[in-house]
């Protein structure tokens, strides 16, 4: 059985987890978000959240060995059996070594890269809202929900993100260029990355990314 796995590529902000939310219900693949999960074992006060949340706090990227243990743990799970959608991961050259390595040859791989220029990032990203409940994003100007402060889904009173501030956004970016853009150009020699403009409205990225599922399909 060939099962289709999906890695979403892009800044922070670039639109991954509106993306993914969308692509993994089109194509009813679980989402995986290596941020998500670390933000329920943070919620949850384990071990590994503990060790993160270092990290995390300080927009720098958790160590390898805990990442590629935790996602491979979450991808082994049944649902994963028939593929998933990778949102976060990989985000170091070392990590797509390692998923490639778990890879057994019967992954229909397509990668997708959501590009933003990083003078777009920081606007988007201090005005970012997101649900606890239901994970949605907002954006107090781009993308305001109905009722200020309240999810439009699920009506939960709306959070920002603790490393979603002025002063996270710049390690956070700065870890962006130096460990996960190589992460392109790795995917790149290797056969293949679909880029994509995110810097249009949200349908318009949706699309593209449509395209690009179909044409690896091809
Ligand atoms: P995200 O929700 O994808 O923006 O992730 C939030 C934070 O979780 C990141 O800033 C990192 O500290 C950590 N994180 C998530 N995914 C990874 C990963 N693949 N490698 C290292 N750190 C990660």
């Amino acid at each position: 059985m060939v099962r289709t796995v999906l890695i979403l590529l892009g800044a922070p902000g670039a639109g991954k987890v509106t993306q993914a939310t969308r692509l993994a219900e089109s194509l009813r693949l679980p989402h995986v978000s290596t941020g998500d999960l670390f933000r329920t074992n943070l919620s949850q006060g384990t071990e590994l959240g503990q060790k993160a949340r270092t990290f995390m706090d300080a927009g720098k990227l958790v160590s390898d060995s805990l990442v590629i243990d935790m996602l491979f743990d979450r991808v082994g799970q049944p649902d994963c059996a028939g593929g998933y959608l990778l949102d976060g991961f990989p985000r170091t050259v070392a990590q797509a070594e390692a998923l490639q390595q778990r890879f057994d040859g019967g992954e229909d791989r397509v990668v997708i890269d959501i590009q933003v220029p990083d003078e777009l990032i920081v606007e988007r990203i201090i005005g970012r809202q997101s649900c606890p409940k239901c994970s949605a994003i907002f954006h107090t100007s781009f993308n305001p929900p109905t009722s200020a402060g309240i999810c439009n889904h699920c009506q939960t009173a709306l959070t920002q993100r603790a490393d979603d501030t002025a002063e996270v956004v710049g390690t956070r970016l700065a870890a962006y260029h130096e460990q996960t853009a190589p992460v392109a150009e790795y995917y790149r020699q290797q056969g293949g990355v679909c880029a994509v403009n995110g810097n249009q409205h949200p349908d318009k990225v949706f699309e593209a990314c449509q395209v690009c599922v179909t044409e690896a399909a091809a």
